[in-house]
């Protein structure tokens, strides 16, 4: 939920005069901190998240602090968001650009473009063929390249050799199809793609999923210019393969977030886990609780077992702490035989509640081939203005009394 009047900033309240809605994001995360009047009408119950994916959307990066070099240096930066008019979800082109060039507080200014724009230059393509130009530029060329007709249901009316290749389509087979037979989005491509058709060209291509004859799924990113051929206005959209490249993004964004033993969060993205915690709790007042859980004298167990054993039995405990825990919370390995639990939307009894619970869960925790351990456990609930370290600080202290008075124990702070 967009609350931009919750945290009023006088400062761009001028933005509600404007008949356009106009958002003001944050440049490095994902908070919108003021939606003029306008905004507000078209996405009131839609988060920044909704906007972006929606079923209409379309993007060039998934993250928008991705675009921040592009708009430093002043490049256009188009994307499409999914709102809400007459409750019918809609689309609308969206151009970004730098509000603020202070690279401590850069913000994003995202200007709905809502009136259709004046009409985009068009390429002409008229008389080209006679020359064979179009057989060298677009036949001939190794780039994936569709024609599509907006106005005859998205029909795609030539591909070239290098697109045939690509979907394992003959020409004449494509030259049957939809673009929505194509896009995993189905039909719901078609009003994207009229609002793509009124872009002037130059924007950045878009993130699609096509499916490819054989029925696989690729990721593709689009990029779709307007042009006049034969007196009819077409599209001309070049497809660019980018699962691979997507693929290892999601394997890289995979490793830096979480721990290799155990699959768990690991202590860098937790800790962001706990500012958006902190800043939910400022905006909504919703309570939040910590556990810290250490293994008691865990080094024994390597000691007896040697460290193989150990390393399994760190995954067991991981996997018993995830299964135990909502989805809504998350589990982190904090370090070495430590794990730490943010509880979202729970207060310190109910923490203290599910602290016993995981703390007897591991003690019943069992597989033949595996020692058994117990944990202690140190709780806190987040107190109002408190910073993350001071929470840790207490939850640790609340550990360590829970191993000073025996082990195998919850310590509430
Ligand atoms: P306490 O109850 O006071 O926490 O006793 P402890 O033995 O668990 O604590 P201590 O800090 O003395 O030792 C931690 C042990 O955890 C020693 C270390 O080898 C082991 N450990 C830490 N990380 C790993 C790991 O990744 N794999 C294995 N197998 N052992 C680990
Ligand atoms: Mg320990
Ligand atoms: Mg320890």
């Amino acid at each position: 939920m967009i609350k931009s009047s919750a945290t009023p900033h006088p400062e761009y309240r001028v933005l509600d005069l404007l008949t356009a809605p106009v958002w003001v994001v944050v440049g490095r995360g994902n908070d919108v901190v003021f939606a003029n009047k306008a905004a507000e009408r078209l996405s009131a119950a839609s988060d920044l998240h909704e906007l972006r994916h929606g079923s209409h959307s379309a993007h060039a990066e998934e993250q928008l602090a991705a675009y921040l070099p592009a708009l430093r240096a002043r490049e256009p930066i188009i994307e499409i968001w999914t709102l809400h008019r007459n409750g019918a979800a809609v689309p609308l082109s969206c151009q970004l650009s730098l509000l603020d060039q202070n690279p401590q507080n850069e913000r994003i200014l995202v200007e709905g473009i809502l009136a259709s724009l004046p009409s985009a230059p068009v390429s002409q393509l008229d008389g080209l063929a006679e020359h064979g130009l179009y057989d060298q530029l677009f036949h001939s060329n190794g780039a994936p390249m569709l024609l599509i007709d907006p106005a005859a249901d998205g029909l795609i009316v030539d591909a070239n050799l290098a697109a045939c290749r690509f979907y394992g389509y003959t020409r004449e087979g494509f030259c049957r199809k939809h673009t929505w037979e194509i896009n995993t989005l189905g039909r719901q491509v078609l009003p994207i793609m009229s609002e793509v058709a009124k872009l002037p060209g130059g924007h950045r291509p878009l993130n699609f999923v096509h499916r490819l004859a054989d029925g696989s799924l690729r990721d593709v990113q689009t990029y779709a210019s307007p042009l006049e051929m034969d007196g009819k206005r077409l599209m001309l959209c070049v497809v660019h393969d980018v699962t691979e490249q997507k693929r290892l993004k999601n394997e890289l964004e995979y490793a830096a977030s979480r721990d290799p033993l155990t699959g768990l969060w690991n202590r860098r993205h937790f800790l962001d886990l706990l500012d958006k915690a902190r800043q939910q709790k400022r905006r909504n007042d919703v309570d939040y609780s910590l556990l810290i859980l250490d293994a008691d004298l865990f080094k024994n167990i390597n000691d007896q077992f040697g460290h193989d054993k150990g390393d399994e039995v760190l995954v067991l405990l991981a996997r018993t702490l995830e299964n135990r825990v909502r989805e809504t919370d998350s589990v982190c390995r904090w370090g070495g035989e430590e794990f730490i639990i943010l509880l979202s939307q729970t207060d310190i009894a109910n923490a203290a509640h599910l602290a016993e619970c995981l703390r007897v869960s591991v003690t019943e925790m069992q597989t033949s081939a595996l020692p058994r351990i117990t944990v202690s456990i140190g709780v806190a609930q987040h107190q109002h203005e408190e910073t993350t370290e001071s929470l840790l600080k207490r939850a640790d202290a609340a550990l360590y009394q829970a191993k000073a008075s025996g082990r195998n124990r919850v310590v509430v702070c």
